[in-house]
């Protein structure tokens, strides 16, 4: 029957390109993608996709995939079979904890894969291994967010959902290039905006579209958030305008909360953020007057050294205004990546196991000990960012990588490739040949989310299953599938034949997603965080009270820590760096859409009118930039959309040459260890005039 098509399939699968968490229908002939077709049903995204959503697929039939494993033999890879890889890592595993301990080892988990692989990902770190050297890319965004809303209100997810958001009277965006990174997201937003009138407050570096159709758009100095959001908090309890019942009966630590206010005045806020006191005072009275009111952040605020003090501000502002407690309100973080939350949910973090309890914890420490028949170590371990430091430092000697190109996305991107250079053994897993890849000892070929099975968490905490579409190309295997025979090759008796076992699994050892069961996930439907044995979930994290034992949340004294590398005489110009619409993160995925490429062939960077002419650059002309750390060259764009000395440099840059990360420096969060990735200093020269 060779001369008959393939049948004409339609599967439903979730999008792997941002953390709103689209989802549709696939059509496909054999490994043809014909269309991908969103539904209504579909809890999200409705009828909608973006850009990335709908054509953002040749990556999946691209002729760079990875289809069999790889063996570097003096300095060269070469092919090999699944057996002799598993057999390799399994040998040098073994022997490096046998000589080091198992705290030589760490493990890196993927936010583009699935709740099921990060499960099994710190499982084979810490039931198999035996080391808490187990992180994610959330390390690189959100953690700050994470940490400000635990200290604040005791959950690390977004208060609500969409729907609370669409809701709202008053939003603000701080940081957050919604249009870009959450696309369909924005869409809602646009839409309450324009047909509900909702007011948008936008705070940002940077008059993207979301600024450009903002009621008011503001913009701060670099860094200086945490000043304008404490003096505000500080303006509206000064003159009486908070919500004193709530405070009184829901939130402790006023008291010390409005004395480390005082240094926080409307003139000293203008004098550091640039943004005159008597505009501040009128957003003050916006934001105490508004019904309901929702922030809205992402990485303009979490990638500075203040990333968690800057989100706690923010939950503190809206724990005075009463604004977390009821549906349209509460505190936003964007989730960057399709998983990104999920990711952090099921474990891979070197503190929390799945569902956020500690390793430090005994008792939910001895629950898995009977569950897995081991004996758990309570070390600390290394996070993503402290992990490189500790290779440099001669403590680490082996890395698992899943799916991120930690080569080109970690900060300092030089420092982490010498790094690299100094392991004695390396394995990546992914389904390019990536530039971290080039580092590995073994390479490891993936599948993509469509062409497995599993669960996303989106940002709004909410559970989605997606089903296979395509087969595994080639030899490539589902993540799950290569940690399962991995972990059998060291020895472990793991026998999972479908991701539905390993979520049965952790729903019954997390309390916090006891009701996730494949059943109450068929097709389109979906649960939010926490979910309870019986199936009930959470659409509004606080309406009962916060996730604290008295129930009440938790007002934070902060001070403000000015941003590390500033200008100065020789580097003279702010760098900001972030999405496109068109492209995900490094390009790894996108840049093999050849509808995408064209539309966007190279990452570039945004130069002002104004800076433009002193310097006289047009668009297109080469600039080199050089930070204290390292040196790009990549064409500009002249654009209103950043203004003065500032700086806008895209992501989507596959490989060294453009990589932001060459100008990035060690400099963190120091609550999160999150890289102040937006806190970059540069000289600008021009090469080539256009
Ligand atoms: Fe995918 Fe995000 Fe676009 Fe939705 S908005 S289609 S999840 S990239």
């Amino acid at each position: 029957e060779a001369w008959r098509q393939p049948e004409l399939k339609k599967t439903k699968t979730v999008c792997t390109y941002c953390g709103v968490g689209c989802a549709f229908d696939m059509w496909t002939r054999g490994r043809r993608i014909l269309k991908v077709q969103p539904v209504e049903e579909a809890p999200v995204n409705g009828i909608s996709t973006c850009i990335k959503g709908k054509f953002g697929w040749d990556f999946v039939n691209s002729q760079d995939r990875l289809t069999t494993p790889l063996i570097r033999d003096n300095g060269r890879f070469r092919e090999a079979s699944w057996d002799e890889a598993y057999a390799l890592i399994a040998e040098r595993f073994k022997s490096i904890r046998a000589a080091h301990g198992p705290d030589a080892l760490a493990f890196v988990a993927s936010s583009k894969c699935t709740n099921e692989e990060s499960y099994l990902m710190q499982k084979l770190a810490r039931g198999v291994i035996g080391t808490n050297n187990i992180d994610n890319c959330s390390r690189y965004c959100q953690s700050p967010a994470t940490k400000g809303l635990w200290r604040t209100m005791g959950y690390g997810g977004d208060g609500g959902s969409i729907s609370d958001l669409e809701s709202a009277e008053l939003l603000l965006f701080i940081g957050s290039n919604t249009a870009e990174s959450h696309p369909v997201l924005a869409t809602r937003l646009k839409q309450a905006q324009k047909h509900r009138g909702q007011t948008h407050i936008v705070f940002d570096l940077r008059r993207h579209e979301m600024a450009e159709r903002a009621d008011r758009f503001l913009r701060p100095r670099p860094g200086t958030d945490l000043v304008w959001l404490s003096a505000l908090s500080r303006y509206i309890l000064d003159n009486g305008l908070e919500d004193k019942a709530f405070l009184e009966q829901r939130v402790n630590h006023l008291a010390e909360y409005r004395q480390s206010l005082a240094p926080f005045t409307l003139d000293y806020a203008e004098e550091i953020t640039g943004i005159p006191a008597r505009t501040l005072e009128e957003v003050a009275l916006q934001v105490a007057k508004a019904s309901t009111l929702c922030a809205i952040w992402a990485m303009g605020v979490t990638q500075h050294v203040a990333g968690s003090d800057t989100s706690t501000a923010i939950a503190n502002l809206l724990l005075v205004t009463g604004n977390a407690r009821r549906k349209g309100c509460g505190a936003y973080p964007m989730r960057g990546h399709n998983n990104v939350q999920g990711c952090s949910d099921f474990g891979s973090m070197s503190k929390r196991l799945p569902g956020y309890e500690f390793v430090s914890d005994d008792a939910a420490r001895a629950r898995y000990e009977k569950a897995w028949g081991v004996t758990l170590s309570t070390n600390s371990g290394y996070n993503n960012h402290t992990m490189i430091d500790a290779i440099h430092e001669g403590k680490l000697k082996s890395l698992y990588v899943m799916g991120e190109e930690m080569a080109i996305v970690d900060a300092n991107a030089l420092h982490v490739q010498a790094a690299f250079d100094k392991l004695d053994f390396m394995v990546v897993q992914d389904i390019f040949f990536s530039r971290t890849c080039e580092q590995a000892d073994v390479v490891l070929p993936a599948a993509p989310s469509v062409e497995k099975e599993g669960t996303f968490v989106n940002t709004e905490r909410r559970f989605q299953r997606l089903y296979q579409v395509l087969e595994p190309l080639g030899d490539s295997k589902p993540d799950w599938l290569i940690q399962t025979e991995l972990a059998r090759a060291l020895g472990a008796d793991w026998s999972y034949r479908h991701p539905g076992e390993i979520m049965d699994e952790a729903a019954s050892l997390a309390p916090m997603f006891a009701g996730v069961t494949y059943e109450r996930l068929e097709g389109y439907r979906s649960l939010q965080w926490p979910i309870a044995a019986d199936g009930t979930d959470t659409p509004h994290l606080y309406l009962d009270g916060f996730a604290f034992p008295d129930g009440k949340a938790r007002l934070n004294a902060l001070e403000y820590t000015p941003p590390t590398d500033q200008t100065d005489g020789e580097y003279d110009l702010h760098v900001n760096n972030g999405r496109l619409l068109e492209t995900f993160h490094e390009g790894n995925l996108t840049h093999r859409s050849a509808g995408i490429r064209s539309q966007v062939p190279t990452s570039f960077v945004e130069v002002s009118p104004e800076l433009a002419e002193q310097r006289g650059i047009k668009s297109g002309s080469r600039v080199r930039l050089t930070s204290r750390r390292g040196t790009i060259e990549l064409p500009a764009l002249v654009t209103d959309r950043v203004a003065g000395n500032e700086l806008y440099v895209t992501e989507n840059a596959v490989g060294n040459d453009h990589a932001i990360n060459v100008l990035t420096s060690n400099e963190a969060d120091k609550d999160s260890s999150t890289p102040a990735f937006k806190e970059i200093a540069v000289k600008m020269e021009i090469l080539e005039i256009e």
